[in-house]
């Protein structure tokens, strides 16, 4: 257990709103965060004046901040200043920068001096917590958007310093590629970390909720010594995996958390928050998922690579082990396991596989391990005779018609959709094929698993086919990181659980 604090922010327009937020947020946090620029005008008097006669004023934060500083209206400077020296006090004021000689400690009992930056992390980051250090506020909170999660190194260093100087800090990176800093943040002494109400009513981008802080990250039992495991990709706004494995680690009771890391320049990721010699910061990594775009470029930055992801020419699983980074693929497990156990012996099987990505690679190579006939299908032809030319497979072109795909499949007797058509979202109602194109096809396997039954699976229904979508692959794959990490047998129950759970959320 940690000392840091959770903070829910409230953010409502009327004083009907804020109070029945409250009630939910007091009873989920350490603290509350007022955010009294988002009531309208009418309700900040009598929002204050009821707070006060509750004698409620203990464990909130009040704010009251202008647009450029993240609030949600246009403020003035005397504005603000007279919010702040009306003489209704919270426990803790966060105040901007410019108005924290004017809000009197007397008044006040303790003080955030925040400053915030919309457009990026400011080259004279350290510089500015001096400056704000310098102040009489006894809290400083320096919040900055970042796009690629090694943006977010200098944001989170800044904790070291504080320690140094004996002040208290809370530093956050915002938005999706800065949400480690939110869940790691208490674990090496940051003041607090600030939380949603709910999914979806975040008042900063990249806020997590409460309850995923609290349940799925469970921030305030980490330490600077639990192993840190995470997902790499280009986006991380989707991915179910902390979700899984965050919920393996709490029923394994292991001192353990994954994180998402949203990274663009996988290079600099690697020499700045990983490689033992470069690195900026200690996190206590242990391994990464790898995911979209970076299942190929990472094999580059391993130590060792197993057989089978040497094979596959893609991995998806890095166990650090002593420094060393050694590289798995576990998404042809995931694949074939339920594959056989839905199809039976895939021996000359015929199988099409649509799609020349990442996940096609490894159904490729697992599916001609196990003596199926593979045709691999693309709409740019070039690709699919790469990837099959590397598997002694054929390559077709994915055909277009003017409104939908025209491959006729019946030739086949097992589809794999291993493309993003199909998913929530966008794409939700477009398939790789109708039933008229599946015809004498046994088995349709859609690795898409949001949502479970997609657009392709009931065109299989309608042409008399079986189906199997990407859910027990999704599992299979985790189970098996879980193992490779842990050296322990994955709670595979817990896993699937969670990860219908999430699936129920989106
Ligand atoms: P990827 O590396 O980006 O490959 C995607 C493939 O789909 C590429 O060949 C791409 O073709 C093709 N594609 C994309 N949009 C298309 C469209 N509109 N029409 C025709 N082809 C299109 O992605 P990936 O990692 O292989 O993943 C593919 C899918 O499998 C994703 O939906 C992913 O969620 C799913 N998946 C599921 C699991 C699981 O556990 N169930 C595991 C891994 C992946 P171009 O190269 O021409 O763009």
């Amino acid at each position: 257990m940690n000392k840091g604090k959770i903070c829910v922010s409230v953010c409502a327009k009327t004083a009907e709103e804020l109070f029945q937020h409250l009630e939910s947020a007091t009873s989920l946090a350490d603290l509350v965060e007022l955010r009294f620029d988002c009531l309208d005008d009418e309700y900040i008097h009598p929002v204050r004046e009821r707070l006060w006669e509750q004698g409620g004023l203990n464990r909130y934060i009040s704010t009251f901040r202008s647009f450029e500083q993240g609030g949600t209206r246009r403020l003035t400077f005397s504005q603000r200043k007279n919010f702040w020296n009306s003489g209704y006090e919270t426990e803790i004021a966060d105040v901007e920068e410019d108005l924290v000689e004017d809000t009197f400690s007397w008044v006040w009992p303790h003080r955030i001096c925040s400053y915030h930056d919309f457009d990026g992390v400011p080259v004279e980051l350290e510089k500015i917590f001096h400056r704000l250090r310098l102040t009489d506020a006894e809290i400083i909170k320096i919040a900055a958007k970042v796009e690629d999660a090694t943006k977010a190194i200098p944001i989170f260093n800044l904790i070291k310093i504080a320690k140094t100087r004996h002040k208290q800090v809370i530093p956050i990176a915002m938005g999706e590629a800065g949400k480690w800093t939110r869940i790691l943040g208490l674990a090496h002494g940051a003041y607090l970390t600030y939380a949603s109400l709910k999914s979806g009513g975040e008042t900063a981008p990249g806020q997590i909720s409460a309850d995923d802080l609290i349940n799925v990250f469970r921030v305030k039992e980490l330490g600077e010594a639990t192993e840190v495991y995470g997902i790499i990709a280009g986006n991380t706004g989707y991915t179910m995996s902390p979700y899984i494995h965050n919920a393996a680690f709490k029923s394994t009771r292991l001192d353990a958390v994954f994180v998402p890391l949203q990274v663009t320049n996988l290079d600099e990721f690697i020499r700045r928050m990983v490689a033992h010699e470069t690195r900026e910061l200690e996190l206590n990594f242990h391994g990464f998922s790898v995911t979209n775009p970076h299942k190929q470029a990472i094999i580059k930055y391993l130590d060792q690579i197993d057989e089978t992801a040497r094979a596959i020419g893609a991995v998806n699983t890095v166990n650090i082990v002593d420094d060393k980074l050694v590289g798995y693929n576990t998404d042809a497990f995931g694949f074939i396991q339920p594959l056989i156990k839905r199809f039976g012996d895939l021996k000359d099987a015929r199988a099409a596989v649509v799609g020349a990505g990442g996940a096609a690679r490894a159904c490729v190579s697992s599916l001609v391990d196990t003596g199926a006939e593979v045709t691999v299908f693309s709409r740019d032809i070039t690709k699919a005779q790469t990837l099959a030319k590397e598997f002694n497979s054929s390559a077709q072109k994915l055909e277009a018609g003017n409104s939908e795909l025209e491959t006729d499949f019946s030739t086949f007797d097992i589809v794999v959709n291993a493309t993003p058509i199909g998913t929530r979202g966008e794409r939700e109602n477009n398939t790789i094929a109708a039933a008229r194109h599946l015809q004498n096809v046994k088995l349709v396997y859609d690795l898409v698993y949001n949502p479970a039954e997609t657009r392709l699976l009931r065109e299989s229904r309608l042409a008399g086919t079986d189906t199997l979508n990407g859910f027990e692959m999704l599992i299979a794959q985790a189970t098996k990181q879980f193992e490779i990490w842990t050296g322990k047998p994955a709670p595979i129950d817990e896993m699937v659980t969670a990860a219908r759970k999430r699936l129920d959320e989106c």
